[in-house]
């Protein structure tokens, strides 16, 4: 008898359907926290495959429970939110509300989730277990798991022993990577607002200049990664926006900076924090600024790391159904995901990606090495990012197939 995460469970899928529930999706992008259409057709589905269902966990988040026997406790995760981006793919089914895209594949993400859901449900004599179903909203706001867990996702479900989710990458269609270990990197956006005197541009002397005093945070900003971090530790700050002040004679009285920070571990995050923190401070007080600055990190993702020895089993799941080729190692990227967050402390959790990039596509774009190629195609929050439908399945394979290799088997009719 072959291991059960070989069975083709996704005969039980219509494809016709999936394109349909896909296209819909993809007409109809909604943005972070604002789900409410999503997450309805996603509970509806679910409930229709037998899951008990909970909607309205952490703003829109929907929470489905498979419960199957004993056995362990496996998570599913997509995120269902899109971006404030202007679709210009030109497809039939594209976006119908302006400005609005999903142009991460979420809708995609969405897709698998109810497919792998189904799927499980209806080839329940060969497992046994309990299978979760997490739609998160808001994973673009950074804060959609973070909403989850507040509003009790690991209290009021069954404790998890693994997490898994999978991303839509750009690529050809009909790759697989996997990252043993840290995949993705931790973002902080921080904002810093300086408070000066605003006075008259002729009489500085009667103001405090915020615009002087932003300009030092600035530079001395640079130090933080330059002379603060070691050289063996990966991380990036970067100073994306700096707001002040009205006109040519006028001295403002505040001054605003937007910071972005990536690290990837948490000594560094906060070691760098800590001196975002203090050099804002120094920088205020030695300027004479009437009140402490304000420094106030406003979103945040988390790291990434899989856990190896998951990541393993899970990978030679996939290798097995979709070839030796089509898993490699995608190293770490400095993208991040606030997916790692729906994990319990110490729970393990694998996340990989799912090419999608239309073989003609991939073809056309320049270059001869992969890199290069990876360049030329449109990738994840471009205007003109649309995954192949030929991923559909296999998308929903991947999932099934990790849940599978998590779950206990058991062999048809022995209950
Ligand atoms: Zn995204
Ligand atoms: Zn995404």
């Amino acid at each position: 008898m072959p291991a059960p995460h070989t069975l083709d469970l996704t005969s039980a899928l219509k494809p016709g359907d999936l394109e349909d529930f896909y296209r819909d999706l993809h007409r109809h992008p909604e943005l972070a926290f604002r789900e409410h259409r999503t997450a309805g057709k996603l509970a509806a589905r679910l409930k229709g495959a037998g899951y008990e269902v909970t909607e309205g966990v952490g703003g829109t988040g929907v929470v489905g429970v498979l419960r199957n026997g004993d056995g362990p406790v496996v998570w599913l995760r997509a995120d269902m939110d899109a971006l404030p981006v202007q679709e210009a793919t030109g497809l039939e089914y594209a976006s119908l509300t302006d400005g609005i895209m999903h142009a991460c594949g979420h809708d995609l993400h969405v897709t698998w989730l109810v497919a792998a859901a189904e799927t499980l449900a209806a080839g329940r004599d060969v497992w046994a277990g309990t299978v979760v179903v997490i739609g998160q909203p808001g994973e673009e706001a950074g804060s959609g798991a973070a909403a989850m867990v507040a509003d009790g996702l690991h209290q009021r479900f069954p404790y998890p022993d693994a997490l898994l989710g999978q991303h839509a990458a750009p690529g050809p269609a009909g790759f697989y990577p996997h990252t043993p270990g840290l995949a993705m990197s931790a973002s902080d956006d921080i904002d810093v607002v300086v408070h000066g005197v605003g006075g008259h541009g002729s009489r500085p002397e009667s103001t405090v200049d915020p615009v002087v005093t932003a300009s030092y945070i600035v530079t001395r900003l640079q130090t933080v990664i330059a002379r603060e971090i070691a050289a063996s530790e990966p991380a990036v700050l970067t100073v994306g926006a700096f707001q002040a002040g009205t006109s040519h004679n006028i001295i403002p009285a505040e001054a605003r900076l937007a910071l972005n920070l990536r690290t990837q571990n948490r000594r560094t995050r906060d070691k760098a924090l800590e001196a975002i923190r203090r050099i804002v401070t120094a920088e205020c007080r030695a300027a004479g600024c009437p009140t402490e600055p304000e420094v106030d990190v406003v979103s945040s993702y988390p790291v990434t790391v899989n856990d190896p020895a998951l990541d393993a089993r899970i990978a030679a799941t996939h290798r097995e159904l979709f070839g030796e080729h089509t898993v490699f190692d995608f190293g770490t990227v400095t993208g991040s995901e606030d997916f790692s967050e729906l994990a319990p402390d110490g729970v393990p959790y694998d996340f990989w990606y799912v090419t999608t990039t239309p073989a003609d596509v991939w073809e056309a774009a320049e270059g001869e090495e992969l890199r290069e190629k990876f360049a030329g195609v449109p990738g994840n929050h471009s205007p003109l990012f649309a995954p192949d439908l030929s991923v559909l399945v296999p998308g929903v394979r991947t999932l099934v197939s990790a849940a599978l290799t998590e779950l206990e088997p058991r062999r048809p009719g022995t209950a």
